[in-house]
């Protein structure tokens, strides 16, 4: 994918993703383990969290550590939570600017009708929260010709009727299906 335009849409929390992408790149749809919010929360405001963990993992004590070193807000003195999903997640604006960009970028290739192919590449996703991502999937593929839907996943997955011929479904573990894959474009180009 290094030459082509790519947007990363997830509902990981664990930062693994901002490895190899740009946040530019990436919108966290159920927040991102790196930051913090206040517990209520009672300010739009997250902050990374790596000194305070770093902290905190230098002293522990006895599986411990104390009470001063938990992160708290600077506004009302709470105790901060990891920014992710739950039900005080702060929906503020680094959210929404993660949701924009995800929606900039479907409207530059989708909804502008380029003649440039999507391919919608559905790495591992769960049937947990199927609203964020693979609903919206399948419904894109459905309306857009220049769409194509890749479906990996560990076990089987359903592949609706209505786009069955815009699709492939790729059953098995996603690190062995994608160095297949990776083997197989080596193999070609050589
Ligand atoms: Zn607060």
């Amino acid at each position: 994918m290094a030459e082509k335009e790519v947007f990363v849409l997830t509902t990981n929390i664990d930062m693994q993703f901002e490895r190899i992408f740009q946040k530019e790149r990436i919108c966290d749809y159920q927040g991102n383990s790196g930051y913090v919010q206040c517990s209520q929360p009672c300010h739009d405001q997250i902050y990374s969290n790596v000194e305070m963990i770093r902290r905190m993992n230098e002293n522990i004590r006895e599986l411990r550590v104390t009470s001063e070193l938990l992160p708290r807000c600077n506004e009302c003195g709470r105790i901060m939570v990891p920014w992710v999903r739950d039900d005080t997640f702060l929906e503020g604006k680094d959210w929404r600017e993660g949701v924009r960009r995800y929606e900039n970028f479907l409207k530059k290739y989708l909804m502008n009708g380029t003649d440039k192919n999507v391919v919608l590449l559905e790495l591992g996703v769960g049937e947990m929260t199927p609203s964020i991502i693979k609903l919206p999937f399948w419904e894109m593929t459905y309306k857009n010709e220049k769409v194509f839907y890749a479906c990996l996943n560990q076990k089987k997955s359903s592949a609706p009727e209505h786009i069955k011929d815009k699709g492939i479904y790729i059953a098995g573990d996603l690190a062995e299906t994608l160095r297949d894959l990776k083997e197989n474009i080596a193999g070609k180009e050589m």
